[in-house]
């Protein structure tokens, strides 16, 4: 695509059919162009989700905070039942078109999401159970009121990707990805993530800010051994903040640990969880007393 960028969200929404994947060599016949018979027909009708750099990148080109991007661009939904949490543009009110659509085109064309270089090629990201990165594959999504495809253009699936700049975007949401993934691969038996642990992923993930405010906050500070310069480099870049909010989910939630925790501070926890355990229970146990002393002295009052 050149003027252009079009999007629709999940290639096969409800669909039960496996579609045909391919690797990036496979070339395909596309070119969607200004002036063509469909133009803006694909921004119309939209369900795009959205990565993490997506917001990133959408925000900063409106110099707003993550928390107004959101409210005003985004809904939330869930990837899978009672599981992670997952962001998808806003369209118009009372409407189904891209908040975005111009006449002339995608008026974020620069930053448009990922989902809207891809088109009318859908990522798979695949994981072998022994593999721990994952591969990419592709599959080609074709819709009735999309012409692109009778354009007499070939061209390969990598070189769509080249052309669009899907590799700084694939790059800067593999971690992202890999959380997926492993959530989806980690099965029944680690059980349904906590709510906390729900709310730190959007965090982290999506509302940057926040992230941001937790990470600088005094009790993260006194939990993660983080050296002076490193942390300088975190809060200043917000693109070196979304990626340690990928390391930190995947410490918090997989056990994968990458960011050293002070000396101590686990155990000063655990002690401060004891401490506060022991209050509950000496808090109910007196309780319990005074109940129990009251319902005494009622009895003496009775005889
Ligand atoms: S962001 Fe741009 S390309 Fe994507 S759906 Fe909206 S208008 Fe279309
Ligand atoms: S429907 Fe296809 S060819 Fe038409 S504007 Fe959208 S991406 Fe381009």
């Amino acid at each position: 695509m050149t003027d252009a960028s079009h999007a629709s969200g999940l290639p096969f929404p409800g669909s039960p059919v496996v579609p045909e994947t391919f690797d990036g060599s496979k070339e395909i016949q596309f070119q969607c162009r200004k002036g063509i018979a469909c133009w803006n027909a694909c921004c119309s009708n939209i369900d795009i989700s959205l990565t993490p750099y997506d917001i990133l990148r959408l925000k900063r080109r409106f110099g707003m905070g993550s928390g107004e991007f959101l409210k005003k661009y985004t809904v939330p939904y869930e990837m899978e039942q009672g599981g992670i949490a997952g962001v998808k543009l806003r369209p118009v009110e009372n409407g189904t078109a891209c908040q975005f659509m111009a006449p002339e085109g995608c008026t974020v064309y620069e930053d448009r999401p990922t989902a809207c270089r891809y088109y009318p090629v859908a990522l798979l990201s695949l994981r072998r159970q022994d593999e721990y990165t994952d591969r990419n594959s592709y599959a080609l999504v074709k819709e009735e009121h999309c012409l692109g495809h009778n354009e007499p253009r070939r061209i390969t699936i990598e070189g769509y990707r080249n052309e669009q700049g899907l590799a700084e975007y694939d790059d800067l949401a593999r971690g992202w990805r890999q959380l997926i993934l492993k959530k989806k691969s980690s099965g029944p038996s680690i059980g349904k993530p906590s709510k906390r642990s729900l709310e730190l992923f959007f965090m982290a993930c999506y509302d940057q800010d926040r992230f941001a405010s937790f990470v600088a906050s005094e009790g993260f500070g006194s939990l993660y051994d983080i050296p002076g310069e490193e942390m300088r480099a975190i809060l200043g870049n917000d693109t070196e903040l979304m990626q340690f909010g990928f390391r930190f989910l995947k410490q918090v939630l997989f056990g994968e640990n990458s960011i050293a925790v002070k000396q101590g501070a686990a155990e000063m926890r655990q002690h401060k969880l004891r401490e506060k355990m022991a209050g509950a229970e000496r808090e109910a146990a007196e309780k319990l007393a005074a109940e129990r002393d009251d319902m005494y002295e009622s009895h003496e009052d009775e005889r």
